[in-house]
């Protein structure tokens, strides 16, 4: 705490200052926070598990064979520098060896089979409107820049970054062995090829918004919107199953594909895809690829100085690519009975409190609100890590052969997923891994998710009292619950199903309430003049102030008339410091600017000032007065 810093005033200051002043950004970060504290954390439990995973022990079982060798594989710099780029000669071949382009389909689908990234997104979703059945998905994609915009933006700063990552691109090509003449002209092809998809390509804030990123067609349908692409040949490659039905996120994109197909010879995709094979790969490759990856994409993107320990990228990558099965022996070693029951009563407590607060809004028409409790009752909770773990065992990993392990895992994830076409939903499944510091709400499965890798301190710490529990797991659950009700969430029924529940007088209130919060982020800069996008954060920003207000409710109800001080702190005090300390954060210029481009969440700063000034429990807690910057004069309020 900065106890100097008057709470009224800078309650993130009064909370955080000292624990930023203290904790400066290690060099090989871009934000360094207390989420990012426990990651690192989990990374050291982690790295445990996979050096002696990695002893070529002939007793290991199945599981720490995978495991240890995908990470003494990735760990082996000297045999993979001395390997250079063998691992991907026969991907480059084969891209040399294109005869016309119509055989561009089968190509893109192999490279895609094998985790590269090529051209769009393909793969299997939940129905929008029959949560039941997964269906075939295609969206845009085949960008290396983080958003469309950046291709798109006439700014200094996007400009200077375009100019960078042309650069980046040479290098690559360079390092693989092309003359500099060459590798120039290739860069600017690249370049070229990606900003016509981008253009093609749907902004992040209308992504948001469900109907615009459903176009459920026939396959005949998606060929007659992009019939320059061998789709039929494309689908057989992919190794995806028979199917009818697609949704085609954004049909746009794919009239885009069939124009650039027609503008760009031969010679220029195979440009592109040999872009796509450097760039997907660049981690596993030998040390100049993952040098120059790095000054691109951590130094200039993000601004971190130095790049991570090999030991960290190669815990990272294995988490990635084998999660469920280095999640197993994670959560033998941390996760105890315990703090699930507690979670659990958590949850429960702030499940209830959401009921109250609906029955209790003023805005909200009756026959809405006993909607919006059906839904609410319908949420189901899943805490710690999947019941049914994933079995890895058709996924061949050798220790001597790092960008292939790679690839082999990635293909068994894209044939997974496209495995689920035209099967009922599985929703027993994971979208996380059990060591992942984070959790999320589902609206098409209408569940929370809770890994094991976030119920740990400071989230969720055994020995805490209740007001610092529910500051800090307790409002990432209220977070999560009221992502079924916020500008996405609320779009989807019970059953998960993209069906309007609400009344028009409601849902015209709804977005009044919404405009007050997407007004308030707007006006705030986490950098030089950079502003908030309101739009993009509102979701998450709607989240975090319902979180913060039905933890409350839960806590005030759990404890009753307990009011003990503890450090000489009401449990009101220590609840929403402890809701202040989750946040704690230093972060770059580079990486607030990158986030405030693409990022839903608002930085930590305002994640927490942001929330408080619309609270009165706050305000009342601290004794603030009006006109205070942490009262808000127009207090927003959607739950
Ligand atoms: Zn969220």
């Amino acid at each position: 705490m900065d106890k100097s810093a008057d709470p009224c005033v800078d309650f993130y200051q009064y909370a955080c200052g000292n624990w930023i002043k203290q904790n400066p950004i290690p060099p090989d970060q871009s934000r360094w926070g207390r989420f990012t504290q426990l990651e690192e954390r989990n990374l050291e439990v982690l790295r445990q598990i996979l050096e002696e995973a990695a002893k070529p022990d002939p007793k290991r079982d199945a599981l720490a064979q995978k495991i240890g060798d995908y990470y003494a594989a990735c760990m082996d710099v000297a045999g993979i520098d001395a390997r250079g780029l063998a691992p991907i000669q026969p991907e480059l071949d084969r891209i040399r060896d294109l005869k016309d382009k119509s055989q561009l389909a089968g190509e893109v689908a192999h490279l895609q089979r094998t985790g590269i990234g090529s051209l769009f997104d393909f793969g299997s979703g939940q129905d929008f409107k029959d949560s039941n059945s997964v269906i075939a998905q295609a969206d845009q994609g085949g960008i290396g820049l983080p958003d469309r915009d950046y291709y798109l933006k006439d700014d200094v700063q996007m400009k200077q970054l375009r100019e960078k990552y042309v650069a980046h691109v040479q290098r690559m090509f360079e390092l693989a062995g092309a003359p500099a003449a060459q590798a120039k002209a290739d860069a600017q092809t690249v370049m070229r090829i990606e900003t016509d998809l981008a253009k093609g390509s749907l902004d992040r804030v209308s992504r948001r918004d469900p109907e615009k990123v459903y176009h459920r067609m026939s396959r005949q349908d998606l060929e007659s919107l992009d019939p320059g692409f061998r789709w039929a040949e494309y689908f057989t490659a992919s190794g995806a199953p028979e199917f009818q039905q697609i949704n085609v996120a954004w049909p746009d994109f794919f009239k885009a594909q069939n124009t650039a197909l027609g503008a760009y010879s031969l010679d220029d995709w195979k440009t592109y895809l040999r872009w796509n094979v450097l760039h997907s790969e660049a981690a596993l490759l030998p040390t100049p690829f993952v040098d120059e990856n790095f000054k691109f994409y951590g130094k200039t993107l993000t601004g971190a100085e130095e790049i991570r320990p090999r030991w960290k990228r190669c815990v990272e990558y294995t988490d990635a690519q084998l999660g469920e099965a280095l999640g197993q022996k994670f959560v033998e070693r941390t996760f105890g009975a315990q703090g699930k029951e507690r979670t659990l009563k958590m949850v429960d407590a702030i499940e209830k409190a959401l009921g109250q607060d609906i029955q209790s809004l003023s805005w909200m028409t009756p026959a809405t609100k006993q909607q919006a409790e059906i839904k609410l009752k319908a949420i189901t909770n899943k805490i710690g890590y999947p019941d049914k773990w994933r079995d890895y065992s058709s996924v061949v990993i050798r220790r001597d052969d790092a960008a292939g392990n790679g690839m082999r895992a990635d293909q068994f994830e894209f044939q997974r997923q496209l495995n689920k076409i035209g099967k009922p939903v599985d929703r027993a499944e994971w979208q996380m891994t059990p060591p992942t510091v984070n959790a999320y709400y589902d609206p098409q499965m209408n569940n929370i998710n809770f890994p094991a890798g976030i119920l740990q301190p400071p989230f969720y710490d055994n020995r805490a009292d209740d007001a610092v529990n529910f500051g800090a797991i307790g409002m990432v659950i209220g977070h999560e619950l009221t992502h079924g009700f916020d500008d996405q969430g609320r779009q989807f029924d019970p059953k998960g199903n993209l069906r309007d529940w609400w009344t028009p007088v409601d849902a015209k209130a709804f977005n009044e309430k919404e405009a007050c919060v997407v007004q308030e982020y707007s006006g705030f800069t986490p950098v030089d003049d950079i502003h908030l996008n309101g739009k993009l954060t509102l979701g998450e920003n709607t989240a975090d102030n319902g979180g913060l207000r039905l933890a409350l409710m839960a806590l005030q109800a759990t404890i009753g008339n307990n009011h003990k001080l503890i450090d000489g702190l009401t449990p009101e005090q220590r609840y929403f410091l402890s809701f202040g300390q989750i946040w704690c954060e230093n972060a770059t210029p580079e990486s607030l600017r990158l986030h405030a481009q693409t990022d839903p969440h608002s930085p930590a700063r305002f994640r927490v000032n942001g929330v408080v000034r619309n609270l009165p429990e706050f305000q009342k807690t601290f004794a603030c007065k009006a006109g205070q910057p942490m009262v808000a004069a127009n207090a927003c309020r959607v739950w």
